[in-house]
């Protein structure tokens, strides 16, 4: 069986390779170049980096495993979710105000970035800029909420806070007891977006390749030779946009990451009575827990759910079960409904929520970690990474200044996240009831 199998519609991408943009054609690499930067990884930060190298002037090379937006960008749920995870509080008391302050700055502009991309180049992924809500599953939630959107609107962030009722009109549901909506965020189709980046990197000069996965990355002398099985690629300064679908190309950066996975399931397109009344504002929702559910409505109509999936890369069917559950317990309505697609996807998370942009090796980049927030996120990351392979420091940015986060009991990481991850579930249990 397929890693991400599904029963209806044999797709590793689900709904989203039904509705995308016709698939840009890229070549395999059968030819042996150098360049000045090489990117290996066709998602929302390689992609970026190759947009941005590009159109600073150098002409980057691309290679991709599979087609652009293969792993999570083209997987994802289209969240565009501006700011990081940790609050502005809690990145000062980590860094200092300079720094803490200098992290939140970047954080918030990372939706901005995607919307401007996606103007710019007149990208055709049913965007929409009208916010995103943060969901409280439990009164005691809330308070963590509210304490965030009091940190972000003393910073000038077009965010608001929304009470029980204030919930229930705009989500259709009265599961929850508040939240948060975020105007500066919003939604795409995911895998049109990752397409839309790669016609706009390749417009500006990027050079992309499909079907050409890096099997070897070898030092000589000051470059950096990327192996393919028929081509190869040497270049002065590499980054490595492979995030959780890594592999073994490079076993230090596989330690410093956790890949888990997520898991969605899509309806049809709803019926007219039940079209006005689940998630009538159309605003994509998450609930306020690491890795919780996640839901949102397509141009199309169709009622679209995500959560955590397994820690391993086997596909777990009573996760699916679970997700259609929660579906059906936020809108009863729901029960009559069927969810014939369901896909997943791996995301990298690090324990301290933060990604990273480290040089592994001398010319050797990596941008990781985006704790399932990387639609928005990754695309900044890339253009962070392109401005570091030409030479830019960004001192001031912890994130791009930290080392590799390292576990050094990485065996031990499975047994370790499911069980924080169960002791979290209890805990939302008892925090709900
Ligand atoms: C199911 C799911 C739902 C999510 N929902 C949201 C959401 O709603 N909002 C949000 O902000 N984030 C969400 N995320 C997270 C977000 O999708 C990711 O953070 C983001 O897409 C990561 O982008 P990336 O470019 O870093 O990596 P990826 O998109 O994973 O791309 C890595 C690429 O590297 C390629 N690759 C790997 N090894 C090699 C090699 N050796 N040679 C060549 N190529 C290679 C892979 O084929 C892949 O295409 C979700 C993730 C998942 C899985």
């Amino acid at each position: 069986m397929n890693e991400f199998s599904q029963a209806a519609k044999p797709s590793p991408f689900g709904l989203w390779n039904e509705t995308a943009t016709p698939r840009p054609s890229f070549p395999e690499l059968q030819e042996d170049f150098t360049a000045e930067t090489a990117i290996v990884g066709g998602g929302f930060c390689g992609l970026s980096a190759a947009l941005h190298l590009a159109e600073s002037g150098t002409q980057p090379i691309l290679l991709e495993a599979e087609e652009p937006g293969f792993g999570a960008s083209g997987r994802n749920g289209g969240q565009v979710i501006a700011g990081l995870k940790l609050d502005p509080g809690e990145m000062i008391a980590k860094f200092g105000r300079e720094r803490g302050e200098a992290l939140h700055r970047f954080g918030a502009g990372t939706a901005d970035l995607v919307f401007s991309l996606i103007e710019r180049f007149q990208i055709q992924c049913e965007a929409h800029r009208d916010g995103w809500i943060q969901a409280a599953y439990a009164p005691k939630v809330l308070s963590a909420i509210e304490r965030r959107a009091g940190e972000l609107m003393a910073r000038g962030e077009n965010v608001e806070l929304l009470d029980e009722a204030g919930m229930a009109k705009l989500t259709g549901t009265e599961f929850y007891p508040g939240g948060m909506l975020d105007r500066r965020s919003g939604m795409v189709q995911p895998f049109s977006y990752a397409r839309g980046l790669a016609r706009a990197a390749a417009a500006s000069g990027a050079v992309l390749f499909g079907n050409s996965r890096v099997k070897r990355l070898v030092r000589e002398n000051s470059h950096w030779r990327l192996e393919t099985a028929k081509g190869s690629v040497t270049a002065k300064e590499v980054l490595l946009a492979t995030n959780a679908y890594l592999g073994d190309l490079h076993p230090g950066l596989r330690t410093a990451m956790i890949p888990v996975a997520s898991y969605q399931l899509a309806t049809d397109p709803l019926p007219p009575e039940l079209d006005r009344t689940i998630l009538p504002s159309r605003l994509p929702v998450s609930d306020l827990m690491q890795l919780g559910v996640y839901f949102r409505r397509d141009d199309e109509g169709r009622f679209i759910i995500g959560g955590r999936g397994s820690f391993t890369e086997r596909e777990r069917p009573d996760l699916f079960d679970r997700i259609r559950h929660h579906a059906r317990k936020l809108f009863p309505a729901l029960r009559a409904i069927d969810f014939p697609i369901r896909w997943g996807g791996k995301l990298a998370l690090t324990f301290d929520h933060l990604p990273r942009l480290v040089t592994l090796e001398r010319g050797l980049h990596a941008a990781y970690g985006c704790n399932g927030r990387g639609v928005a996120l990754q695309t900044l990351m890339g253009k962070l990474a392109a401005e570091q392979m030409r030479g830019v420091r960004h001192d001031d940015l912890p994130i791009a200044s930290l080392p590799p986060a390292r576990y050094p009991f990485y065996s031990l990481r499975l047994p370790a996240m499911i069980l924080i991850s169960n002791l979290r579930s209890l805990r939302r249990i008892f925090a709900r009831d």
